[in-house]
């Protein structure tokens, strides 16, 4: 399964959220590339799928944003990578920092948590692709932990199909 369908799938609110944003400043390592987003909930979501992996270095934790990201500084320096047919990934040419993941369209993004300058309210709430984590870590946080087949379910609303 493809690990980022499912990501649009459990990142693009399908509720209407009627919390105001809160605005947040970020930036990659070196500090060639600096965005502005809009944080709709203060939520992290972490993604274990073996394409977020290999991109993060780890398991992607990432805050959802209600608006496009803002480049407001290094825009020369930004790659984006293509990473399948509807997704592309942000990172410094650089410094090789990862920045995020978003909808090739741009209006649906996912932020690392770790290029925001204030983490400040955030609260980690859920993991993907449970069953993509490989055995050598695991979250003591207490999270909601959903596997790529039950994150499809859920959005299919085909909760029964297993
Ligand atoms: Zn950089
Ligand atoms: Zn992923």
């Amino acid at each position: 399964m493809n690990g980022e369908a499912e990501w649009i799938r459990s990142m693009s609110g399908t509720e209407a959220s009627t919390a105001p944003d809160v605005e947040k400043t970020g930036r990659c390592l070196c500090g060639a590339v600096q965005f502005k987003a809009h944080i709709g909930k203060l939520e992290i979501g972490t993604c274990h799928c073996v394409m977020c992996r290999r991109w993060a270095a780890g398991p992607f934790l990432g805050v959802d944003t209600s608006r496009p990201i803002e480049i407001t500084s290094g825009e020369a320096s930004l790659g984006v990578y293509r990473s399948s047919d509807w997704g592309e990934r942000g990172f410094c040419r650089d410094c090789g920092a990862s920045l995020f993941w978003r909808t090739q369209d741009g209006s649906h993004a996912v932020i690392s948590v770790g290029a925001l300058d204030s983490d400040e309210g955030l609260v980690f709430k859920t993991e993907v692709f449970i069953d993509q984590k490989p055995p050598y870590y695991e979250f003591a946080d207490d999270t909601e932990k959903m596997t790529g087949a039950e994150l499809f379910a859920l959005f299919t609303g085909d909760a029964t199909n297993d």
